[in-house]
């Protein structure tokens, strides 16, 4: 046993071939411990110090890179793998130590979802200066301290050029959202017939309205009738057809570069001005099967507002109505999943979202994990936590313009007058000021060139892991639920 020989308690142990993989805390912090017969060749494959135990081998190694890709090749459950059209979640980790609370809340789901553990977009890469690599090997070391062997997928997320897709393909990622928001021309929502004419008449030659057999067409699917007229269709080809033409070269590439590895496929236009009409839904669609891209998820921008970390903000009867269509649609022309974009804390529109996807539905988070990282740092280390709400409050104003919020400072409470700090995060404004300001907290500098808050945040998290882990659990629980087609609370 690595606990007798090291004397030290193990966060993970697990036997395979006679030999111990573990998990230990040492001073200096978590390392990974392999307790291996003496003759075990596998051992060079790792880093860290070997010491001879009578008949074995212990090694006690960093939670490095090296160390990640030979664990993988030894234990292939920490490969991610393909989802498919099972019911999803995708629960990005911006810091890289919430995979343990997540995987928590996907136990008690038994089954029913399959969950992505490894997720973040190239944006918050670059602003958490995390790698690719590290996103992925982040998630791995959460996966083993947990044990978690049924399965995960790897989400490079929104994607936009092909050096994106390269450099995700390398570090092991297995599905891939593609994001051509930059190519949807939003002049098609307010141009006449004839400008429509005219900007469709630049559109690519692969894209060409004519080329879609879309024209003149009334499409029927389930109570759905969709015409589309010479108007209708202009105003989707102009609106999407070069973000179509997009997906497709980014699909073509990565199909060329994937080689015979195998991987899945999202869309994503939830980031758009405006919605994604029905008929602009058969579109996208229609053209992307033309053009001959296999895709299993699709991500529309729906009716109301999904601003980040808050609840959606619009009436619930219209987005019922426009999701039960794209559901119809995506059944159609698929079936393919419908994902749900900035999809943490919609409360309000999960059970809508739960009954009527029957289960072909994707979940998307990302920044809620950080805010509940904060909410165990507020209980634990207040002054901390009021030092980075300060901070966020300055920030705000600047960091918020690639994101879809409407916070104002002057409704979220001044730190002077906050008295219970776990709350705060409760609180609209103050929730959407913390959640768009997270990459200036973790790379921050003080006058000295030290990351001002970002060691800190480490440490706390790191000597807290369980209150964190339960907190992720306690809110993941609840966005989960009603996708179980379990009963709810
Ligand atoms: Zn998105």
């Amino acid at each position: 046993m690595i606990s007798s020989n090291l004397n030290l308690e193990p966060l993970a142990n697990i036997r395979q071939d006679d030999i111990e993989y573990g998990l230990v805390r040492t001073a200096a912090g978590v390392r990974l411990a392999i307790l291996a017969p003496r003759e075990w060749a596998g051992l060079a494959e790792f880093d860290g110090e070997v010491t001879q135990q009578g008949q074995q081998s212990l090694l006690i190694g960093p939670l490095s890179s090296t160390n990640a890709a030979s664990l993988r090749l030894r234990l292939t459950w920490l490969m991610p793998k393909l989802l498919g059209l099972r019911t999803s979640a995708g629960l990005g980790d911006r810091l890289g130590l919430a995979t343990p609370g997540h995987i928590r809340a996907i136990r008690g789901t038994n089954g029913r979802i399959a969950p992505i553990f490894a997720q973040q977009s190239m944006r918050e890469m670059a602003r958490t200066g995390r790698t690719p690599q590290q996103v992925m090997d982040d998630a791995m070391w959460g996966i083993f301290s947990e044990g978690w062997q049924a399965g995960f997928g790897a989400d490079a997320d929104h994607l936009k050029t092909t050096e994106d897709i390269d450099v995700c393909l390398a570090a092991g990622f297995t599905f891939f959202t593609i994001d051509p928001g930059a190519h949807v021309d939003n002049r098609a929502e307010i141009a006449s017939l004839s400008e429509l004419r005219e900007l469709a008449a630049s559109l690519p030659d692969e894209v060409q309205p004519a080329c879609s057999g879309l024209g003149g067409k009334t499409i029927s699917i389930e109570e759905l009738e969709i015409a589309l007229s010479e108007a209708v269709l202009l105003k989707a080809a102009v609106k999407y057809g070069r973000a179509i033409a997009h997906v497709a070269d980014m699909y073509r590439h990565l199909s060329q570069a994937a080689g015979t590895r195998s991987f899945e496929l999202e869309v994503s236009v939830d980031e758009t001005e405006q919605p994604t009409s029905h008929a602009e839904h058969v579109y996208i669609a229609s053209e992307l099967k033309r053009l001959g891209v296999n895709w299993v998820s699709l991500a529309p921008r729906y009716v109301g507002r999904f601003e980040k970390g808050v609840d959606y903000i619009g009436d619930l009867a219209a987005f019922e109505q426009d999701f039960g269509g794209h559901v119809a649609i995506a059944n159609h022309y698929g079936p393919y999943k419908l994902s749900l974009h900035s999809g943490s804390d919609k409360f309000s529109i999960y059970p809508i979202a739960g009954r009527l996807s029957h289960g072909l539905v994707h979940l998307k988070t990302a920044g809620t994990s950080y805010l509940e990282a904060l909410r165990t740092i507020a209980s634990v280390e207040v002054d901390l936590f009021r030092e980075i709400y300060s901070f966020a409050r300055e920030r705000y104003e600047t960091d918020k313009t690639s994101y879809h919020v409407s916070a104002q400072l002057g409704r979220a409470p001044l730190p002077e007058a906050v008295t219970e700090w776990p709350g705060l995060l409760d609180q609209f404004d103050a929730r959407e000021i913390l959640h768009v300001t997270f990459g200036s907290v973790l790379t921050e500098k003080d006058s000295d060139g030290q990351k001002r808050f970002r060691d800190r945040i480490f440490a706390v998290l790191n000597a807290n892991a369980e209150a964190y882990a339960a907190n992720l659990e306690k809110h993941f629980s609840r966005h989960l639920r009603p996708f179980t087609g379990l009963a709810s609370e």
